[in-house]
Formats: C-alpha cells, structure tokens, sequence
C-alpha cells in the first residue's frame, strides 16, 4: 500500500510521434481527428496498421474522421495505477465506437461519470495534454 504523496503530480506522459503517426497529431494540434481509411475497399481503421485487414491492400491514406460516435463501452478508475493521474480518481476510461466504424480508447470529459451510459451520442473535445501534444477526447454530443 502506497502513501498518498504531497509532492506535485509528475506530468503526464504523452505520445511521442513518429513517422507513421505524424499526421495524426499534426492534425489533432488543429482540432481535425483523422484515422486510417483502405483506398481499396473504403473500411477505416484505428489504431494504425499497414495493410488492410480486409481486403489485405496495402494502400491506406488517411482520412478525417466526423468526430461522431458512439459510447461502446466505459469503466471508470478508483485505483492510482500510474503517479501522473494520482488526482484525477476516480476518472473514466471509455471505448469511443466512430461513426466510421473504428473504436477508440479515450476519457469522457465535460460528464460526471455516474452519467456516462453505453451508446450516449459523443462528439471529439481535442485536448492539449502538454506543450504542443494534443489528444482526442470526448464529451457528450450538443
Ligand atoms: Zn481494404
């Protein structure tokens, strides 16, 4: 058991681009949620993949997402599993299913938890999480 610590909460840590995530995350900095989407058959994807687990092509591009979606699924956390979160328990941990099909992992914002309720209609609430690093959270649909 850990004693709850006075010191202040270490940042959180935040994706590092590379590459082949670069688009996404120049494109969340301007509040634009793109994913992944098969030129061949037209099936979008999250997270990112090489070829197509459809149609097996391998020509992907990407593709801006509506930012709409769905409540799949949701839990919410009690338990301080990493330091940098240590104030924000008990916090949610919700499954986003796109309109474009794909899910996303992602926290609710905007909602107190005991609100959250499976196939709320949910809109993209981009998020600067550090300097510069943006992430695609979400809050219920106005
Ligand atoms: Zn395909």
């Amino acid at each position: 058991m850990t004693t709850p610590s006075t010191s202040p909460q270490p940042a959180r840590p935040v994706p590092l681009p590379d590459d082949a995530s670069a688009p996404f995350f120049d494109a969340a900095r301007e509040n634009r949620l793109m994913i992944q989407r098969c030129r061949g058959c037209g099936t979008y994807f999250w997270p990112l993949r090489e070829i197509c687990s459809e149609c097996l092509a391998d020509d992907l591009e990407w593709a801006e997402a509506s930012g709409r979606g769905t409540v799949h699924s949701f839990g919410v956390m009690h338990r301080v599993y990493h330091p940098s979160f240590a104030r924000d328990v008990p916090y949610n941990l919700t499954v986003v299913e796109l309109e474009e099909g794909p899910r996303l992992n992602t926290n609710l914002v905007d909602i107190d938890n005991e609100a959250i309720e499976v196939g709320m209609n949910v809109e993209v609430a981009f998020t600067e999480v550090d300097d510069g690093a943006y992430l695609p959270l979400f809050r219920p649909a106005s």
